[in-house]
C-alpha cells in the first residue's frame, strides 16, 4: 500500500468538468475533501454538445447548457475549486501522490485523482475533412447548426449522436441527409423513429464518404460518397457536413500503463478505481455499456465516495477496502 511522505495540495484532482467531473466534485465537497476540478474549456463537457436533454431524471426537458450550469453551481456550493487549464500530464509520483501538470505551467498535487476527461470526436480521415473543418465540416450541431439555415446538410454516422443531431439539424437545414455505411442504424429505436418520421430528413444507406470538396472560397460544396458494395462514387451537394462517428477516450495524459479495453476506454473495478491505485475514472472515459449523463453522474458518485474511503484507509494505515463483485478489470 502507498504511504504519503509529503502533504499534497489537494485530496483529489478531478480532470474534466463534464457531468462526471462536476458530480465527483459535488460528492468530494460533501465529504469535506479538498477538490480541484481542472477543465480546459467551459464546464459541461458533452452537455454543451446536446441541445435538449430529456432523459435526466427530474428534468423532462432541459437545455444541455442549462443543466451544465446547474451541475457547476451545485458543485461549487459544496466548495469545489474550478480551474480553467489544460492538463498535459498526470503521473503518480514515487511518494504516492499524483501530479497534474497543466499548459499554464501550474502543477497540482493530490493523494488521489479522478479522471473524467471524456472523449474526442473520431475523424473520418478522408481528404477535405481537416481542410474544411470550420468551413462546412463540423463535429458539433448545437455549436454550428445555425450557420446552415436553409442549406443542405449531410450528417455522417448511424449511432445515437448522428441520428439525434441529424434530427436537430432539420431545424436549420432545408434538407438533412443521414449517410450511413450499413443498411441498419446502431442508434436507439426511439431516436431512429423520430428521424425517419421527420419529413426534412432522408437516409442514405451503404455509403461512406470518399472525400469532401469545396469551392474557390474554401467552403464546402459537395460530399463525394462511395457505395460500400458497388464502390460507385456519387455526389451529394451539401454545404454542411456534420461528422458523428464516435468518440475516442481522452486518456493520453496518463503517464505509465493503465489498463484499458480494445477501444482505449479505461477499465475500472466496482469502486471506479483503475489499475493504478488511487486513480479513479468516471464518465465517457471509462469502459462501460453506455455513456449517458445518468451513468456519468452515478459512476462519479461512486468514484468520489471511493476516494474518501481510500484516503481514510491510506491515512489510518489500514488496508484499502476492496469491493468484491462480478465487475472489475482484468490486468
Ligand atoms: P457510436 O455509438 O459508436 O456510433 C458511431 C457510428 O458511426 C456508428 O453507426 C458507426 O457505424 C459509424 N462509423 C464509425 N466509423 C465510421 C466511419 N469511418 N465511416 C462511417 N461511419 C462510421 O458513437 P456515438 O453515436 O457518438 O455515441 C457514443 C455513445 O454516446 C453511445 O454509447 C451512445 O449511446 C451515447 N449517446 C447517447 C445519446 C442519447 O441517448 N441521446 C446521444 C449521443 C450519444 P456502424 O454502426 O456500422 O459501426
Amino acid at each position: 500500500m502507498d504511504s504519503l511522505t509529503e502533504t499534497p495540495d489537494y485530496d483529489v484532482i478531478i480532470i474534466g468538468a463534464g457531468p462526471a467531473g462536476m458530480t465527483a466534485a459535488l460528492y468530494a465537497g460533501r465529504s469535506m475533501l479538498r477538490a480541484v476540478v481542472l477543465e480546459r474549456g467551459i464546464s459541461g463537457g458533452e452537455l454543451l454538445n446536446t441541445e435538449i436533454i430529456e432523459d435526466y431524471p427530474g428534468f423532462e426537458h432541459i437545455k444541455g447548457w442549462d443543466l451544465a450550469q446547474r451541475f457547476e453551481s451545485h458543485a461549487k456550493k459544496f466548495g469545489a475549486e474550478f480551474v480553467q487549464d489544460t492538463v498535459l500530464t498526470l503521473e503518480k509520483l514515487e511518494d504516492g501522490n499524483f501530479l497534474a501538470t497543466a499548459e499554464s505551467g501550474a502543477t497540482y498535487r493530490a493523494a488521489t485523482a479522478i479522471i473524467t476527461s471524456g472523449g474526442t470526436p473520431i475523424k473520418l480521415g478522408v481528404p477535405g475533412e481537416l481542410e474544411y473543418a470550420g468551413k462546412g465540416v463540423s463535429y458539433c450541431a448545437i455549436c454550428d447548426g445555425a450557420f446552415f439555415k436553409d442549406q443542405v446538410i449531410a450528417v455522417i454516422g448511424g449511432g445515437d449522436a448522428a441520428v439525434e443531431e441529424a434530427d436537430f439539424l432539420t431545424r436549420y437545414g432545408a434538407k438533412v441527409y443521414l449517410v450511413h455505411r450499413r443498411d441498419e442504424l446502431r442508434a436507439s429505436k426511439i431516436l431512429q423513429k423520430r428521424l425517419i418520421e421527420n419529413p426534412k430528413a432522408e437516409l442514405i444507406w451503404n455509403k461512406v464518404v470518399d472525400r469532401i470538396e469545396g469551392d474557390d472560397k474554401g467552403l464546402v460544396r459537395k460530399v463525394m460518397l462511395r457505395d460500400v458494395n458497388t464502390h460507385e462514387i456519387s455526389t451529394l451537394e451539401a454545404t454542411g457536413v456534420f461528422i458523428f462517428v464516435g468518440f475516442r477516450p481522452n486518456t493520453g495524459i496518463i503517464t505509465g500503463h493503465v489498463d484499458h479495453d480494445e477501444m482505449g476506454y479505461l477499465r475500472t473495478d466496482m469502486n471506479m478505481e483503475t489499475s493504478i491505485p488511487g486513480l479513479f475514472a468516471a464518465g465517457d472515459v471509462r469502459a462501460q455499456l453506455t455513456r449517458q449523463v445518468t451513468t456519468a453522474a452515478g459512476d462519479a458518485t461512486t468514484a468520489a465516495i471511493a476516494v474518501e474511503k481510500y484516503l481514510t484507509s491510506l491515512r489510518s494505515g489500514a488496508a484499502i477496502p476492496v469491493i468484491v463483485g462480478t465487475g472489475g478489470y482484468s490486468a
